[in-house]
């Protein structure tokens, strides 16, 4: 169980809730009432507050505006047909968190305090999950340093926050992707397997780049050789060839270890597949196609789950895929959706109760 933390709420007076429709409701666009927001100070976390979501009033020098000491966290709430709300896997991106505070010089999140924060605030907003088909309530834990000065230097202090943000199904539609080789998002040594915010901005020039040729997405490859696949833009990647499942391994540190990458691999194995988690160059994902061999490939992560891709670009080489034959794919998305939702059993104990 989770030991108490003291954290103070403060109310809003008239919940927004009233003037907004939840039904396909856009991703990242509207914040539930309330919001998480505790100071870090003299080396202890501090007045922990839930309060009426609003501005922050920063000072100019803010460390992280300068020298980027900023990461996140992307969770999802979910309701199942009896309206009681549960957690997917709030322990694992915890964990994440810590570990992308550590490459970033801040200090550790306890425990306690980022799961009964994310707790007492979702209880508080409830209401705001939505409960049609595909939709449910992304919660978005950061952490940034705060000390007004410049100087390229750890900051004393820091604030760890939470949002909350109803949405309705995002990127449903199959991607079209390109293989990326001259720009890279991660190098071994790097900060490729932290959630940084800057890790972001880095890779939105590639993005824009790829969208100018009509597509959706990058797939990044690996810095030296540019043939090892990485991630498809801010998602893990698989790729079903023959009878086997394979997924880029997180060795090289330039993976960020994503939930849905964890959870789509448990299912898969359950399922009876094969998979392995290790270098896969592009040559053999060419070489697979040429054969027939490869049946599926998509991306997964926390926003999206699991987005089918539909075309693949590498130079002038096009590989196009006949989603709408693909079995396995949707097949574990059905199910993952099956665990959220509450339709079948937790066997894994994924999901937390509020
Ligand atoms: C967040 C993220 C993912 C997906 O992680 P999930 O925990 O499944 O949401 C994958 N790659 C990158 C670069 C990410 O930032």
């Amino acid at each position: 169980m989770i030991a108490a933390v003291n954290i103070n709420i403060t109310k809003v007076e008239r919940s927004k809730l009233k003037d907004i429709n939840l039904e396909n409701i856009p991703f990242g666009k509207y914040f539930t009432d309330h919001m998480l927001e505790v100071d870090y100070e003299d080396g202890v976390w501090k007045n922990a507050e839930i309060k009426p979501y609003q501005p922050l009033l920063l000072d100019p020098s803010t460390a992280a505006l300068h020298y980027g000491q900023a990461i996140f966290e992307g969770v999802k709430a979910y309701k199942n047909s009896a309206g009681e709300a549960f957690i997917f896997r709030p322990l694992d991106n915890c964990k994440r968190f810590n570990i992308s505070a550590e490459r970033m010089q801040m200090p550790q999140v306890p425990e306690e305090l980022f799961m009964e924060g994310m707790r007492m605030l979702i209880d508080l907003d409830k209401n705001w999950i939505p409960q049609q088909k595909d939709h449910s309530l992304y919660i978005r834990p950061f952490m940034f340093s705060c000390d007004p000065m410049i100087g390229v230097r750890p900051s004393d202090k820091y604030k760890f926050m939470i949002l909350l943000s109803p949405t309705g199904p995002y990127y449903s539609n199959p991607m079209r992707i390109y293989v990326e080789e001259h720009y890279v998002r991660a190098v071994p040594g790097g900060v490729g397997y932290a959630k940084a915010a800057g890790n972001y901005g880095a890779a939105m020039y590639a993005t824009a780049e790829a969208k100018k040729k009509g597509y959706d997405q990058v797939l990044w490859t690996d810095a030296f050789e540019h043939k090892f696949v990485q991630e498809c833009g801010t998602m893990n990647v698989f790729f079903i060839i023959g009878n086997k499942v394979i997924t880029p391994g997180l060795e090289t540190g330039t993976i960020l270890a994503g939930v849905t990458r964890d959870s789509v691999l448990t299912v898969l194995k359950e399922m009876g597949f094969e998979v392995e988690e290790r270098r896969l160059n592009i040559d053999e994902i060419i070489t697979s196609q040429k054969a027939g061999e490869l049946k599926e490939v998509f991306g997964t992560g926390t926003a999206a789950t699991i987005s089918l891709i539909k075309e693949l670009r590498y130079k002038d080489y096009v590989m196009e895929f006949d989603v709408d034959s693909w079995k396995t794919a949707p097949a574990v998305k059905d199910k993952l959706n099956a665990i959220r939702y509450g339709q079948t059993t937790d066997n894994h104990g994924w999901m937390l109760k509020v």
